[in-house]
This record gives structure tokens, C-alpha cells and sequence, in this order.
């Protein structure tokens, strides 16, 4: 998958204040594109299992994609 950034949907990153609420956040991978649900992010980065067929890639928290 290719990512497309244009001026007028600019994409948005998870960053320290990102938030999950109730009902989690979808974040999407920069690399594969494959999107999950974060119920928290209490973490700094996160294994991406679908990447590459299925080498594992580690994602820091600042490169996921707020797909939400
Ligand atoms: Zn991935």
C-alpha cells in the first residue's frame, strides 16, 4: 500500500497525548498498512505482525497512523 499524503488530508500520527477512550482507536500501520484497534497506549512501541509477510517489525508509538 501506497500512502498518499496531500495538503488537505494531512495524516496524523499518534503522539504522546493521543488518547483511546472507551472505545479505542483505530492507528494503522505506516509500513503495511494494516490497521488495529488500541485500547491504550501506554506503550512506546509496538510489533507490527502483519509487515513484510510476516517478518516482524517493531513500530515506535509516533509512527503509527490515527486511521480514526
Ligand atoms: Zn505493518
Amino acid at each position: 500500500m501506497t500512502l498518499v499524503i496531500t495538503e488537505q488530508e494531512r495524516i496524523k500520527f499518534v503522539d504522546r497525548y493521543t488518547k483511546a477512550g472507551r472505545e479505542g482507536k483505530l492507528i494503522k500501520c505506516p509500513h503495511c498498512g494494516d490497521s488495529w484497534r488500541a485500547y491504550h497506549f501506554s506503550w512506546t512501541a509496538v510489533l507490527c505482525r502483519h509487515c513484510v509477510d510476516g517478518n516482524e517489525t517493531w513500530v515506535d508509538k509516533n509512527q503509527w497512523i490515527i486511521a480514526e
